[in-house]
Formats: structure tokens, sequence, C-alpha cells
């Protein structure tokens, strides 16, 4: 038995300026055969998931093309017509399977279409036929299509967020498309779209609302006859019709069964509605919710400023309300080249003044005019061993400076944009997090691993940015209407 293993992984930010061209996935992001095994292997990605099913379900899987690269803007028509061009080659030419897997994100937006998840799955579909089964492993943030469920036998989704589950969800739809083939079973798939969205700010499935609607999967998978159960979160910030929570089932042999459990989790989501609705404090008063706490560190997310997201990472409203209010004692990372040139002329323990932060662009903050000591001047590289999320383990920071101001706030101001995934980002300049009193980490839910062992408390707060939790701030031109809670009033009647 012979599978293709293959995919195009990407979030589209919409609202981001920066395209994904064919260059953003070359650089790293794009692998082609041994390279994918090499690659991927050992990751805890979703090819790594296909790959391993080889050896578990004694079956070759060969792997094409696996092309992803970070969550930044809109794939160009040139970057989608040659990587999917690549993928069908390879598909026509090394053929013919037994069976395809795909490794998708599930939240891909290009120039031309709206839908690349469903686009691929339907040219997939077209190249291989009808009987051939085609198995789809897809990202918690996924915004579900019809024509996604329509092309793939079955489709499976992260269960979750940060996740640490791709592998072993891709190995699970591995395994319903093998069983298929040998004819063990025979998929039915069924998926319900509520029109619903959950902020960014309640997707942590360590909690509520979602531990609640991932224990709904558990239990609908616990049915008999089911081979699979999902909720997919949804990614706010693309613009598509198809953007919110869906609930997807796979049944063996029954589309009714199917279509009964995915109205199940659908509607149990819908009635608690309201629990999904972002109700984060503002800079202010997380500052002083912090400010007042018995022991810190207290964490705040600066949401807006999520830099895994696509942002700027150098949002400076957290610390300029901090200056404003007094409060004293934060500890944030800063990208700003400039600053960093500055401070480097100055030397080490020499005092500047100098304007930091807010100057990429206009939606996070504006440069804030700090007074301090450089302490530190280093090269920015550190490394973590630890999972982070994503898996990544060596960083690069570009020079680094870090600066005590006269408020007593620490800056660690950074040439390269790097996430606040890792403590050694801290440690590999001298600064210890834990014994600060406010700490800024800018993102919402991947500075978690690093950060929660060390919290004494974790705020999210709702910041300015092109991720903030405000959905108010972006226009949607493409997004279905009514959509909760967008449009309160709402009404949700499960398809039948
Ligand atoms: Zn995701």
């Amino acid at each position: 038995m012979r599978l293709a293993a293959l995919g195009l992984s990407h979030e589209t930010n919409t609202f981001s300026r920066v395209p994904a061209d064919f260059e953003q996935f070359a650089q790293g992001g794009l692998a082609r055969g041994d390279e994918v095994v090499r690659e991927y292997r050992d990751s805890n990605a979703t090819m790594a998931g296909f790959l391993e099913a080889a050896d578990r379900f004694g079956v070759e899987v060969v792997p094409l093309i696996m092309a992803r690269t970070g969550p930044i803007g809109t794939i160009t028509k040139d970057a989608f017509d040659r990587i999917v061009g690549e993928m069908l080659e390879g598909l026509r030419e090394r053929g013919p399977w037994d069976g395809v897997l795909l490794a998708q994100h599930g939240a891909a937006v290009s120039e031309e279409h709206p839908d690349v998840d469903g686009e691929v799955a339907a040219r997939v579909r077209a190249l291989v036929g009808p009987d051939v089964p085609i198995g789809m492993a897809i990202d918690m943030h996924a915004n579900v299509s019809r024509a996604m469920i329509e092309h793939t036998t079955a489709t499976v989704v992260y269960r979750t967020n940060p996740h640490l589950d791709p592998r072993q969800r891709a190995l699970e739809c591995a395994e319903i498309i093998v069983r298929t083939i040998r004819g063990e079973v025979r998929p039915a798939q069924a998926l319900e779209m509520p029109p619903l969205v959950i902020n960014i700010v309640k997707q942590f499935t360590g909690e509520e609302p979602m531990l609640g609607v991932v224990g709904d999967v558990e239990a609908a998978l616990a049915r008999p006859g089911m081979l699979s159960a999902s909720a997919a979160e949804g990614y706010p910030y693309a613009d598509v019709a198809e953007m919110g929570m869906s609930f997807l089932a796979v049944h063996d042999g029954d589309q009714r069964a199917a279509r009964t459990a995915a109205r199940w989790m659908a509607e149990r989501a819908w009635e608690r509605r309201e629990q999904f609705v972002g109700d984060t404090p503002s800079p202010e008063e997380a500052l002083k919710r912090a400010a007042a706490a018995p022991s810190g560190p207290v964490v705040l997310m600066d949401v807006g400023d999520n830099i895994g997201g696509g942002s700027s990472a150098d949002s400076t409203v957290i610390l300029e309300t901090a200056m404003r209010l007094g409060i004293r004692g934060l500890l944030q990372t800063l990208f700003d080249p400039q600053a960093v040139l500055a401070c480097v002329a100055a030397g080490v323990g020499a005092e500047v003044t100098l304007a930091v932060g807010g100057k990429t662009d206009g939606l996070h903050g504006r440069p804030v005019t700090v007074t301090g000591r450089v302490r530190v001047i280093s090269d920015g590289k550190f490394e973590d061993p630890t999972p982070t999320h994503g898996g990544f383990r060596f960083f690069d920071g570009g020079t680094t400076v870090v600066l005590e101001t006269t408020d007593d706030h620490t800056l660690v101001l950074e040439s390269r944009r790097v996430g606040n995934v890792s403590l050694e980002q801290m440690y590999a300049v001298g600064v210890r997090p834990e014994r600060k009193r406010i700490v800024v980490a800018k993102g919402v839910i991947s500075p978690r691993p690093a950060y929660a062992p060390i919290a004494s408390e974790i705020i999210l707060v709702n910041t300015p940015g092109v991720t903030t939790s405000d959905l108010s701030f972006f226009t949607f031109n493409r997004r279905r209407r009514p959509l909760y809670p967008f449009e309160p009033a709402a009404t949700y009647a499960p398809s039948s």
C-alpha cells in the first residue's frame, strides 16, 4: 500500500501587509522528498505523524513536498500557482496512489482563492479520482469550509491550543485512511458551522470555555462507530466566508450519525456562546491589577502585539500606560534596531535618552522617550531545548541591548522580531524575569509554556494592533452575516 504525503500549510492574516510570496516559503519553509523526512521526522508536526504512519501501519508513505511559512499576509497568486502546481505534478508523476495525506493548516487565503485548503483538496480529488481516499489533518485555527469536507475522505483537527498534538492527530487521520483502503471502515463526514466566532483570548484549551468544548469532542468520539470528532476554533484574522468555529464528525458508515454528533457539539457550543466573547481588561486596568498583586511576577499578555500572529513586536502601549500611571518595574522586549544601534554606540554603562518602540506602523503605540543605563550588549542568540510552541530550538534576536530605565523598567531591545516563547531570551542577556514585578509577554497562547511556570498571575490585555482581540478594529467584507458576536441577535438553526 502506497500513500502520498504533502501539504501547503499557512495561517493567513488577511489584515497583515506582508504578502506570503514564494520567497517567504522558500526561506526555510519548503521541503521536498528526503528533506521532508529530515526536517519533520523528529518533530511534532502534522507531517511527522504522517511519516510515522508508515511503520505504525506497515504501509509505504512517500513524502512529496511540504510548504509552510509564518502567519503572515495573503498568499500571492505566484506562490499558490508554483507550490500547488508542484504538489499536483508530484502526485501525477509518482502515482498511482492508494491514498493521499494532506498536511494543511486550514486557514490559508490566496489572492485568487479565499479558500485555499478547499481548492487544494478539490484539485487533489480531481487528480486522483473519486476512489482514492484522501485524509487531511489541520490546525485548530482552521476556518473549515464545505469544500474541504466534500473533497476529502476524512479531515481531522488538532485538539489542543497551544498545539501539542499535531503528530497524534495526523496519525489518527492516517489510520482512518489506511483502514479505508483495507476496506475495514467507510468514513462518512459531517460539518456543522454555527454562526459563531470565539475570541482569540478564549482559545486556550486548558481552561473554560474551551475545556468544555474539548470535553464535548471527546464525548462525541466515544459514541459507537465514531472514527473522529473535532472542534475547530477558527482564525478570526482572516476575512473569509468560513471564518468562525466549526464542528466535524467522521462516522464509520453512517452519515446520519456523523451529522447528529457534529450538530450536538455545535449546539452545545452555541448555548454557551456568551462565554466565547473577549472580555479582557484595558492596559490601564491590567496594570493597576498587576501593581496591586501581593507577589510577582504578574505576566501581562500583549494580545495586540502577538509576534507569532504577524505583529510588529514593538508595541509601546503597555509601557507608555505604566509610565503615565507611575507604575514601575516592568520587563519587556521591544523590536527596535535603531535604538539598539544608539545604545551600542554609547556603550555598556553609558546613560542614554532615546525614543524606543512604536516605529513599524501607526498601529502599536508611539515611540516612547526613556532615560536609562545600557547594562548589556549581546549578539541576541539563544537556545531552548525544552518544548516551545511550534517546537523551535534556536533563536536569533540580532544585536540585543538591556536598558535599565531611571523609572525602574527593564527593556530588552532587539534587532530582529523574536516571540516571547522562551525564558532563555531573558537569561541569555542576564535578566531574571522571575524577580520582576510585572512582565509583558507579546502573544496570547505561545508565551504560556515559558511564562506560566514563573507567573503569580497571567492577565490577557486588550491592546490595539494587527492581532488585537477587539475584532471591531477590523473591517470584514467577506465574512458570513449574521455572525455572533458581531451581530448579537444572530440565531442558529442546525442543518438537517
Ligand atoms: Zn494554530
